[in-house]
């Protein structure tokens, strides 16, 4: 079974770069990220304090999830669009923090890639805590500008402000004590910032084939 973990900070092309890899493999792709921002969409919407660990994990054990290649619902709800947005965003990383969310939702993506066979799966802690038997892990990143400009060019907005919103993104989900975004020294470490996709993808689907 092969599992490719792609991991990094936001806006290092993981979800690009793991959809085009996933689609040369023939493998499934799993956007996690999208699972914690499907769980703070879900929480707000029910105006449940985020900060309230034991309610949020509850919510999360009792929600439905389907995620597709280009779509994410939660207890029936489109949550596509929202999940993209500012106050999702911004909230994130505060639910990502609660251990009880992540155990369950660690379980979930476990199962996922069991019922799929395999798959390319994106987010922070994949090679780290959710897959360390990988067959490859790979660790993307690239400089803030260009993560920002990449933000900007994706979905709008002011270069410097999503800087300061990626940079405190970052700073939280590297410095959680659960399963915090960290390099593995088993991964190939890959700068994407002056290259294109077409050459990263192709250098990892070589390196999953030296591997598999
Ligand atoms: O990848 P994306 O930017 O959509 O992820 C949104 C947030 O979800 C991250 O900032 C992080 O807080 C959380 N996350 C995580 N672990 C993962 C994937 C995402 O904590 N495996």
């Amino acid at each position: 079974m092969i599992v490719v973990a792609i991991d990094g900070p936001a806006g290092a092309g993981k979800s690009t770069i793991a959809k085009a890899l996933a689609l040369k493999l023939g493998l499934r792709y799993l956007d996690t990220g999208a699972m914690y921002r499907a769980v703070t969409f879900a929480a707000i919407n029910a105006k449940i304090n985020l900060t309230d660990q034991d309610l949020v994990a509850d919510l999360t054990r009792r929600s439905e999830m389907v995620l597709t290649n280009d779509a994410v619902f939660i207890n029936g709800l489109d949550a596509t669009t929202a999940i993209r947005g500012v106050q999702v965003t911004s909230a994130v990383s505060a639910v990502a923090m609660n251990s009880q969310v992540r155990t369950e939702l660690r379980e979930r993506q476990r199962q996922w890639v069991t019922d799929h066979k395999g798959g390319v799966v994106e987010g922070r802690d994949i090679g780290s805590v959710v897959f360390p038997d990988a067959t490859l892990k790979v660790y993307l990143t690239a400089s803030p500008l260009v993560r920002a400009q990449r933000r900007v060019a994706q979905s709008g907005g002011n270069v410097d402000e999503i800087a300061q919103g990626i940079a405190a993104r970052d700073a939280q989900d590297s410095s959680r004590s659960d399963s915090p975004l960290v390099q593995t020294s088993d991964a190939a470490i890959i700068d994407t910032s002056d290259r294109s996709i077409e050459d990263v993808v192709s250098q990892l689907l070589k390196l999953v084939l030296a591997k598999s």
